[in-house]
């Protein structure tokens, strides 16, 4: 029995129910927590199911460690009792919300009272009222994340499932139980929801759905940064983020948030020189290196890397065209756009914006004899980040031209084997001055002044340079030699 709701939903469902054969699932509800839930409920003389995400990654056999359960009598003082059964003994509370949840042998277990939602079209943040469990369903973002498992003692297992979710579920579709429109207008996060989704599972977003979503794209205005970027990471660390981030580029979503990134799409051709379409070619290196990480903000490093190509793009006559100094202006806007869409601003952007002002250099390495001095110059700057920058080069050779391919990819793996030569060798991935500062005025006899860096970046550059070995004997003589050639003595 479904709660008493005089609604047309409500007879749809009896009706569905007399014709299709009740699919049941009590076999996949063998926790502990789903008897203990059903127990509290009965004692409660209320009904109780568990719906969406677990549901829905429960058909698809993906792994959910978060339960949600729904209830037609109070949410809290059903978690409260089920918490007791388990010998739980936090429960948060959420007393506005009617929800509470608790963590239960590593799942987190949500409780909520099955509620109607209407909406104003300033806020995403409904006015709630207690509804049915229909309701509650009707208000969820797709059919596929709208079924229910009922947890009743006689229809234990048993799928509830209005809008036929399980059929758009086996199809591979997207679809939103009401009106497109009504949903993404209601609550533009959704639309975000959508294509991280569709990237995630490999779903497909009904064409009614998409259209809503271009027309209602600037609606996300009212959705805080940081919500769209929750969604906008996920999408980044989907098996091919490509899918989502085309997505967002056609419905014009990203245009609301990521101009910068909106502008890299197209091609100019003057002279018979076309450069390639920059939008594409990002999205080939985020998915290229999504084969090889896991790091997110790694992944920022491949949306960002040619970032600030359309910028710095001019037509150079006999040449085509150039970019050139790309990689610096790119590094130097990538504090304002994590700023601006509420990223983490400190060792995460900094990573970030080495990645960027760094992604040349090893592919400018592999054009020519590769020196030893170039590699060390890398190898100090990138430091420990150089094995993730050597994974972004690598996903950014995109030519379609196999030869080409082949002689980028054969120089690269020597830039590597070169790069573990010179470090087991030299150590300068983490370089530090073998002579001081201190050092080099105390032996000339100097307070601070201008000598004092040039005698330490020269020490430097000849370690770099490799006339020098990275020791402190070798780097004394050297500083005594670099003394002499500005009058300075050392002390005796
Ligand atoms: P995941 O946990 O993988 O992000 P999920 O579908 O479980 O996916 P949650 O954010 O955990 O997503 O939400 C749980 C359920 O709540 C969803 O399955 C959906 O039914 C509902 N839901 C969440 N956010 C919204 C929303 N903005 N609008 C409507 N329903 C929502
Ligand atoms: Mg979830």
């Amino acid at each position: 029995m479904i709660f008493q709701g005089q609604n047309k939903y409500f007879y749809l469902l009896v009706l569905k129910s007399t014709f299709a054969p009740q699919m049941n699932f009590s076999r996949h509800l063998q926790k502990t927590v789903f008897r203990a839930v059903q127990q509290a409920a009965l004692e409660q003389h209320a009904e109780a199911f568990v719906i969406g995400g677990y549901v829905r990654d429960l058909m698809l056999k993906r792994l959910n460690k978060d339960i949600d359960i729904v209830t037609s009598g109070d949410g809290p003082a059903l978690a409260n009792r089920t918490a007791e059964l388990l010998g739980v003994k936090r429960v948060s509370i959420f007393a506005n919300f009617g929800t509470a949840h608790f963590i239960y042998k590593g799942s987190e277990v949500e409780f909520v009272s099955a509620r109607k939602e209407s909406y104003r079209a300033t806020s995403r943040k409904p006015d709630v009222e207690k509804g049915t469990l229909v309701d509650d369903q009707m208000r969820r973002d797709f059919t596929v994340n709208a079924m229910a498992l009922s947890l009743q003692e006689d229809s234990f297992g048993d799928l509830v499932d209005p809008f036929n979710g399980l059929l758009d579920l086996e199809n591979k579709i997207l679809r939103t139980p009401l009106e497109p429109a009504i949903t993404y207008s209601d609550d533009p996060l959704r639309m975000m929801r959508a294509v991280r989704f569709a990237a995630q599972l490999n779903f497909t977003i009904e064409e009614k759905s998409l259209l809503a979503i271009k027309e209602n794209a600037a609606r996300l205005e009212i959705v805080s940064v940081e919500r769209t970027m929750v969604e906008f990471n996920k999408i980044l660390l989907a098996k091919k983020p490509s899918v989502g981030l085309k997505l967002l580029f056609d419905t014009e979503l990203l245009h609301q948030f990521f101009p910068e990134m909106v502008k890299l799409h197209g091609v100019e051709k003057k002279n018979n020189y076309a450069h390639k379409d920059n939008f594409y070619h990002t999205l080939e290196v985020v998915d290229n290196l999504r084969a090889n990480t896991n790091n997110l903000w790694l992944l920022w490093g491949a949306v960002l890397h040619d970032i600030a190509k359309p910028h710095t793009k001019r037509f150079e006559d006999g040449i085509g065209w150039t970019f050139h100094g790309h990689e610096d202006v790119g590094a130097r806007w990538v504090p304002k756009i994590f700023q601006r869409l509420k990223l983490p601003l400190d060792h995460q952007m900094k990573f970030v914006q080495k990645l960027v002002a760094l992604h040349l250099r090893p592919i400018a390495l592999t054009k020519d004899e590769i020196s030893d001095s170039a590699v060390r110059r890398l190898l100090f700057e990138a430091g420990d980040d150089i094995d993730d920058l050597m994974l972004l080069c690598q996903a950014d050779i995109t030519s379609k031209n196999e030869s080409k391919v082949k002689r980028y990819l054969a120089n690269y793996e020597k830039v590597k084997l070169k790069l573990v030569e010179l470090e087991e060798k030299d150590r300068v991935r983490n370089f530090q001055p073998p002579v001081s500062g201190e050092l080099v005025m105390e032996t000339f006899q100097l307070q601070p002044c201008k000598e004092v860096g040039e005698i330490k970046n020269a020490i430097k550059d000849a370690i770099l340079d490799g006339k020098i070995q990275n020791n402190y004997e070798e780097a004394f003589a050297f500083m005594i030699e670099l003394g002499k050639a500005l009058n300075l003595v050392p002390k005796n």
